[in-house]
């Protein structure tokens, strides 16, 4: 592992991802957690067939038994990209996704390699941090070849070129922090329940990760290559066992949002075995805490100029490991500080969440927040 994803994944580790929806509490809570579901390849495209089996079919096993255990958690919807052997292009594969408004983007697929190689690895999106993991995303690049058209729906990609970095818009940088928190939940699944090789949280230039706008990742099931691999992905019982640990995956992160939507005081309190609190709307800060609104996150430093961030004002930037978190504002009032989500959400940095820190340190929100 390189220092990047060493970085990456502490980063991930000491993350406090802080959705405050307050005001879209209601909104939130109707609106079913969307998880869109990505069988790599099919149709024309069979995906690799190392050791005579077949990539679509492993992936597609996999992902419509996902999407079984999915479906049975309430308030869970599942769209998938094909539900059967069709071919469908990789844009299109982001289209739905997008269209369906959707909260995560999970897609399966088998590896190969001419070598022993084996164990699972998930991607996010990003610069391709080395040479074996530039080659992985340009075979599963190399699909856009078999679509037709593929010269114009294409154009700004050069996938044989390792220095040619398919570059991450703001918004696709926005979702880096989610992206890593699910894609080492599903390694750590893998590992811990199936005992499965870890080859860890990964980052290249995938162009289906790069269609989408919500947390995204690319799961490498195993190698097709290596016999045992092969033959356990290929079994029932390893399409069971790697669904499921996705599956989890996914409502351990369903979870992790849920529980750190908004602040919800009556709940917060009633821990506390205190009286009724419905009616309040103003909260108590700790002293030495102030509270900003983090709008994006990635690998860039970009410059924390408010033509860079839709006009917003002011930004400021912090470097934790190699990842550059970018802050909108900064006050020791909380109802100011969900204003200002407020107005960076209407600008469009709908996924922004509420930071506090004290003294200086990053804190849970609702640690340094008392009721009334
Ligand atoms: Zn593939």
């Amino acid at each position: 592992m390189n220092k990047y994803i060493v970085s990456l994944l502490l980063t991930a580790n000491l993350l406090l991802v802080q959705f405050c929806f307050s005001s879209e509490l209601n909104t939130y809570q109707t609106k079913p957690f969307t998880v869109v579901l990505d069988a790599g390849h099919g149709g024309h495209d069979p995906g690799n067939l190392g050791g005579g089996f077949k990539e679509k079919e492993i992936a597609l096993d996999i992902v419509l038994k996902v999407g079984e255990i999915l479906k049975k958690s309430p308030n869970i919807k599942v769209v998938y990209t094909r539900k059967d052997d069709s071919f469908v292009d990789l844009y299109v594969r982001g289209k739905i996704a997008n269209d369906a408004q959707a909260d995560l983007f999970v897609s399966v697929h088998c590896n190969a390699h001419n070598s022993s190689a084996h164990g699972t690895e998930t991607f996010v999106l990003g610069l391709h941090a080395n040479k074996r993991n530039f080659e992985v995303a340009k075979k599963e690049n190399s699909v856009i070849y078999l679509e037709e058209d593929y010269e114009v729906n294409y154009a700004a990609y050069d996938i044989n070129s390792p220095e040619s970095f398919i570059g991450l818009t703001m918004m696709q940088e926005e979702f880096l922090d989610q992206s890593v928190f699910l894609a080492k939940a599903i390694q750590d699944n893998f590992t811990s329940n199936l005992n499965r090789v870890n080859r860890g949280v990964k980052q290249a230039g995938f162009i289906v990760l790069h269609q989408t706008f919500m947390p995204s990742v690319l799961i490498e099931t195993g190698f097709l290559t290596y016999k045992p691999e092969g033959t356990y992905l290929n079994s029932k019982k390893g399409k069971g066992d790697m669904a499921e640990s996705i599956a989890n995956a996914v409502k351990k992160y369903k979870t992790h949002l849920e529980e750190n939507v908004g602040v919800d005081f009556s709940s917060e309190v009633s821990d506390h075995g205190q009286t009724d609190t419905s009616n309040q709307t103003a909260s108590v800060v700790e002293p030495g805490v102030s509270f900003r609104v983090q709008i994006a996150a990635g690998s860039k430093a970009v410059e924390t100029k408010s033509y860079n961030f839709k006009g917003l004002d002011p930004i400021s930037r912090e470097k934790e490991g190699s990842v550059f978190r970018y802050y909108y504002g900064e006050t020791t009032s909380y109802e100011q500080v969900q204003q200002m989500r407020q107005n960076a959400i209407s600008k469009g940095y709908k996924s922004s969440f509420i930071v506090a820190f004290k003294n200086g340190e990053k804190v849970k929100v609702q640690s340094v927040l008392k009721s009334n």
